[in-house]
C-alpha cells in the first residue's frame, strides 16, 4: 500500500524504494502515471475512477504470488483504498503480507502552499456523500465550525456535488462570517493554482473549486497577509477559549466594571458576576443563595461527575457535554420531570442543573433524599412554584446554589455551571 505523495516529488524515499521492489504497479491511471518515470520495466495495472474494489482484487490476487504496489494518491489511508483493502481481506478471510507507506496528504501540501494555516488543531473533511449520508457530513461540518478548527476540506466539488460545496460554504458564511478562504488546485502537480478568496467570492464563483481542489478554511486566530495564511501557535485569546481579539477588549472592560460592582477573587464573587453579566443586572446578586460550598461543585465536576440538566437550553449553552432531561421524558408529567424520574439511577453522585423547570426541581428534591447528587444548581424561574421547589432544593444537606423568590433562567443556571466548569479545568 503505497501512498504516492499529494503531488509530483512529493514521493517519500520509502515509496520509491517498495516501488522499485515491486513486480506489479496496480493503481488509478492518473496515480500510476504520475509515477512512470520510476516504475520502468513494471508491470502496469491500471482501472477507472471509481473501480477501487476491483483494484483491491486484482492486487491481493497478484500478491498471493509477487510483491505488488497498490499506489494511492496522498496517503492512502486518507479518503484511500486502503479502508478496502481490509475490508477486502476481512470478507474473504484471505491473509497476504501488507506493509503500508504513508504519504503526504492534500491537506499538508495544501497548507505548505498556502504558508502555514494548519499549525495547530485542524479538521479534513470530505465533501463527498458517495459513502457517507450528506446529513452527517453536514454536521460535522458545523461541529469543526463551532469546536474553532482551521477546517481542511477534500473532495469539494464535482459536477455532481456542486450543491455541496454551495450548502458547505453557507454554514460557513453563518457560522464564521465572510471570511478568506485557501483554495489550492493540483498542489505539485500540473495546472497548480494557489488563492485566497472570500467565501461570497467562492459561493458566487463556484467554478475556483474542482476535483482536485482542497480548500482550508481558517479561524479565528488565522493571519492572513501578503498572500500568504498562517495559524500562529500560540492563542491570543487563549483565556477565553477562541473568541476574537475585537471581543476579548470588550470582555476585559466589561470584567473591570463587574469587579467594580462586585469585588474580591473568590469562587463566590466570580459567580455572582457572572449572574450580572449575564443579566445586565446589578441587583441579582442579592438573589443568588449559597448553599453550603460552591467549591465541592468543581471538585465533583473535576473528579468527572457527570453533570444532568432539566432543558435544552441548558444543555447546549454549557460548554462540557451534559445529559438532558426532556430527551428522556416519557410520562404523564411535565416533560424535565418525568425526564429526571427515568434518569434516577444517574442521578446519584452527578452535578444537576434545573435552569428552567419547578417541576423538575421538585422531582430532584424527591429523588434526592434516596439517590444524593453532589451538587445542585436550581435556578428555576416563574410564578407557580418556582420559590417553593428552591426553597425545597436549598433545605437538602446538599450542597447547591439557588435562586430567591421568582428569580432565575437557564441562563444563569448556564453561567454557573460553566464558571464551576472552567474553574475545574484549572490547573492550580
Ligand atoms: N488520499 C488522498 C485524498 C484522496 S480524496 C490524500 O491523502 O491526499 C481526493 C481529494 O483530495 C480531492 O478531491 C482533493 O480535495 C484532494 N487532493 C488530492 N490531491 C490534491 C492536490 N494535489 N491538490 C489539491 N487537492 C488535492
Amino acid at each position: 500500500m503505497v501512498g504516492i505523495g499529494a503531488g509530483r516529488e512529493l514521493l517519500t524515499l520509502k515509496a520509491l524504494k517498495a516501488i522499485e521492489e515491486s513486480e506489479y504497479i496496480v493503481g488509478y491511471e492518473k496515480y500510476v502515471k504520475e509515477i512512470e518515470e520510476f516504475a520502468k520495466g513494471k508491470k502496469l495495472i491500471t482501472t477507472g475512477m471509481r473501480e477501487e474494489m476491483k483494484r483491491v482484487e486484482i492486487a491481493v490476487e497478484l500478491a498471493k504470488k509477487s510483491v505488488v504496489s497498490l499506489v494511492s494518491g496522498g496517503d492512502p489511508s486518507v479518503y484511500g483504498i486502503l479502508p478496502f483493502v481490509f475490508e477486502f481481506l476481512m470478507k474473504k478471510g484471505e491473509d497476504i503480507e501488507i506493509e503500508v507507506i504513508p504519504g503526504v496528504t492534500a491537506s499538508s501540501a495544501s497548507s505548505a502552499l498556502l504558508g502555514c494555516p494548519i499549525s495547530g488543531d485542524h479538521v479534513v473533511l470530505s465533501l463527498s456523500d458517495l459513502l457517507v449520508p450528506w446529513n452527517v457530513i453536514e454536521s460535522r461540518l458545523l461541529y469543526a465550525l463551532r469546536g474553532g478548527f482551521v477546517i481542511a476540506i477534500y473532495n469539494p466539488s464535482s459536477y455532481s456535488r456542486k450543491e455541496n460545496l454551495r450548502r458547505a460554504l453557507r454554514l460557513v458564511m453563518e457560522e464564521r462570517g465572510d471570511l478568506f478562504v485557501g483554495v489550492v488546485k493540483n498542489a505539485f502537480r500540473e495546472g497548480q493554482s494557489i488563492s485566497i478568496v472570500r467565501v461570497s467570492e467562492l459561493t458566487e464563483n463556484p467554478d475556483l473549486v474542482d476535483m482536485n481542489t482542497t480548500l482550508i478554511i481558517p479561524n479565528y486566530e488565522t493571519i492572513v497577509k501578503n498572500g500568504k495564511m498562517f495559524t500562529p501557535r500560540k492563542y491570543e485569546a487563549k483565556k477565553m477559549g477562541g473568541i476574537t481579539r475585537g471581543a476579548l477588549e470588550i470582555v476585559e472592560r466589561s470584567s473591570e466594571i463587574l469587579k467594580n460592582i462586585v469585588p474580591g477573587d473568590g469562587l463566590r464573587e466570580e459567580i455572582l458576576r457572572r449572574c450580572i453579566a449575564t443579566t445586565g443586572d446589578p441587583s441579582i446578586k442579592d438573589a443568588i443563595q449559597f448553599n453550603g460550598d460552591p467549591w465541592e461543585g468543581v471538585e465533583a465536576i473535576k473528579k468527572g461527575s457527570r453533570i444532568i440538566v432539566d432543558v435544552r437550553m441548558v444543555k447546549f449553552g454549557l460548554r462540557i457535554s451534559s445529559i438532558c432531561a426532556v430527551d428522556f421524558a416519557n410520562g404523564d408529567d411535565t416533560k424535565t420531570s418525568s425526564g429526571l424520574k427515568s434518569l434516577e439511577k444517574l442521578i446519584e453522585g452527578s452535578v444537576v442543573g434545573i435552569g428552567n423547570s419547578p417541576s423538575a426541581a421538585i422531582t430532584l428534591y424527591e429523588i434526592s433524599k434516596f439517590r444524593k447528587p453532589r451538587f445542585i444548581v436550581a435556578t428555576p424561574v416563574g410564578f407557580v412554584n418556582a420559590e417553593e421547589s428552591k426553597q425545597l432544593i436549598s433545605s437538602l444537606e446538599i450542597p447547591s446554589i439557588t435562586t430567591k423568590g421568582t428569580r432565575g433562567g437557564s441562563n444563569i443556571c448556564v453561567a454557573i455551571l460553566n464558571c464551576l466548569v472552567e474553574y475545574a479545568g484549572r490547573s492550580d
